[in-house]
């Protein structure tokens, strides 16, 4: 704008100072001309009117200050000149003044010289005699007049040049500084120019607009990401080229990635490099909805990529990512624990079908027969013992809530050792009970099951003529059950795992001593019923201690 104004000013400057002095030029050359044919007509009327009084005499003798003066005779034939010798010059009948001169009394007429660059004017008069006297003078043409000038035009012109570049120089600043002052984020109306007023009120009225827009749109933007932060699943949205538009940290954390810098723009795939993760999203971008499983930061996720289809073509991905750590785990779990049921129900079952094959087929001396129904008893007791295992489990992973009671749990543990304690003396164990009157509220049946099976093992594992201690007490606002023994005790290694279900450590120690490896399985999950933890402590050779923690 500078820059057009600046040459607007600077152009239109030039273009008047050279009109106004070809103008001035102009005027002067009108004016010097009509002057010029004024002193020749006066000086024509002198020389005719002496010539008629003196006769051609007066011609020969007079002085005509530059002019020339020609007498031409009715027919067109030159008598006299002041220049030229009258024989030299041709007929002058065809001359426009002469001719006008012969018909109307007087004549005159210019002639432009290239040559010379002059006008002649030329201006005749008819005598009395019927001749015609002519008096001719030449006078600067304008285009002469101007080449003249041109010097002293040009000093004029640089001069006015300079000053006009100093105006327009300042007058640019003066005219743009109003517009330059503006402040485009709060225009002020009475700061400029009037005919800036609908514009200015125009952008008022959209900043308003803008500022509004943007609040809304940042208000929009917090609670999209307020929302996708408090989501547990991972959300990200890409751009058809793959950009990373949106990535909520759930995203970054199970796809196992580090914070992504803000400054720079990220592929989808910089969040995780595997071929699995690459193909589901190729596949989205292609259209198709697609999924997989990928080993994730701490654990395995599902990822879940959808295209977002717009008519002509995908204009995006929508992918969402699930922590699938658990449910896998639980599949795995559930798999293995259905192969375990079935592998602890065909054992029993084969050694009862066999016997029971036997006795059918009269294979059995009588006096073995006896022998022969107490191992189908004890197989079928393990049956029964690992059915109600399985029954007491499956339960509490349903969640059935039982009723609940204030239960006494020193009364209860007592209770539990006298039911115990022909398996004890078997073992010439010695069960002892200590602690105070605990009154937990709480499902009896289960948390008869944890102790039963807490002190059902610190008998069958301990040594012959070992102790075995149930305490009851409270500590830190929280009710512990502790059972101790002084039995063979776990190997470190087995300890992180007696609670998984089926497990039971030194198989081969272990299968001389009847149980289902589920015991421990009811009392974590027993004690997990009730909101509360169970741990346990062990050394090898001389003991474990088992202590549940209920709030
Ligand atoms: P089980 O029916 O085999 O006793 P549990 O789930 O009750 O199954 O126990 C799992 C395993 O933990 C047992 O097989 C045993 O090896 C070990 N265990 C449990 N309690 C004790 C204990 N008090 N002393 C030594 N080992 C134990």
């Amino acid at each position: 704008m500078t820059n057009r104004i600046f040459s607007a000013l600077i152009v239109f400057s030039t273009a008047a100072a050279l009109a106004a002095m070809a103008l001035i030029t102009l005027l002067l050359n009108r004016f010097s001309t009509e002057r010029s044919a004024a002193e020749l007509r006066d000086s024509c009327t002198l020389i005719a009117t002496a010539v008629e009084q003196t006769g051609g005499d007066y011609l020969r003798r007079a002085d005509f200050g530059g002019k020339r003066v020609t007498w031409i005779l009715p027919g067109g034939k030159v008598i006299f000149d002041s220049e030229t010798s009258p024989g030299l010059l041709g007929n002058h009948a065809d001359r426009i003044e002469v001719t006008e001169a012969f018909s109307k009394g007087r004549g005159s007429s210019e002639r432009f010289s290239a040559t010379t660059m002059d006008t002649t004017l030329n201006y005749a008069l008819r005598l009395n005699d019927g001749s015609v006297l002519r008096v001719s003078g030449a006078h600067p043409s304008f285009m002469r007049q101007l080449s003249t000038m041109a010097g002293p035009m040009l000093t004029l012109l640089l001069i006015t040049g300079g000053f006009s570049l100093l105006y327009a120089f300042l007058s640019t600043k003066r005219i743009l500084k109003p517009i330059n002052d503006i402040d485009l984020d709060h225009p002020d109306i009475r700061k400029s120019y009037t005919e800036l007023a609908p514009l200015l009120t125009k952008l008022r009225t959209q900043n308003g607009m803008v500022s509004r827009q943007m609040e809304e749109l940042r208000r929009s933007r917090d609670q999209f990401s307020l929302i996708t932060e408090s989501m547990d699943e991972g959300f990200i949205i890409a751009d058809p080229k793959m950009n990373i538009l949106a990535c909520n940290s759930a995203a970054l954390r199970l796809l196992g990635t580090e914070t992504l810098p803000e400054d720079n723009r990220h592929t989808i795939f910089s969040l995780n490099r595997s071929d699995g993760f690459r193909k589901c999203i190729l596949n989205a971008m292609g259209g198709v909805s697609s999924r997989c499983i990928l080993p994730g930061g701490k654990g395995e996720c599902e990822i879940i990529a959808n295209p977002v289809n717009n008519p002509d073509a995908v204009s995006g991905i929508v992918v969402l990512v699930f922590d699938v750590t658990e449910r896998r785990q639980l599949e795995t779990m559930r798999r293995e624990f259905t192969s375990n049921v079935s592998h602890e129900l065909k054992t029993p079952l084969t050694v009862i079908y066999g016997s029971a094959d036997m006795l059918a087929g009269g294979l059995v001396k009588p006096e073995d027969v006896a022998d022969f129904g107490k191992s189908i008893r004890g197989e079928a007791d393990r049956l029964i013992k690992l059915i109600e295992d399985i029954v007491s489990l499956s339960k509490l992973d349903e969640d059935r809530v039982t009723e609940h009671e204030d239960v006494d749990l020193y009364e209860l543990s007592g209770e539990i050792l006298r039911r115990l304690s022909p398996q004890a003396e078997k073992k010439s164990v010695t069960c002892l009970l200590s602690g105070s009157k605990v009154v937990y509220n709480g499902s009896r049946t289960i948390l008869d099951e944890i102790i039963t099976n807490l002190c059902s093992n610190a008998i069958k594992y301990n040594k012959d003529g070992g102790i075995v201690e149930v305490k009851t007490g409270q500590s830190g606002g929280k009710t512990t059950i502790t059972v101790s023994d002084s039995g063979i005790g776990i190997p470190p290694a087995s300890l992180k795992r007696i609670f998984e279900r089926f497990y039971r450590a030194d198989k081969s120690r272990s299968r001389k001593i009847e149980g289902t490896g589920l015991g421990l399985s009811i009392v974590k999950h027993g004690a997990e019923y009730h909101g509360g933890t169970v741990s346990a402590e062990s050394t090898p050779g001389k003991g474990s201690i088992f202590t549940v923690t209920l709030p």
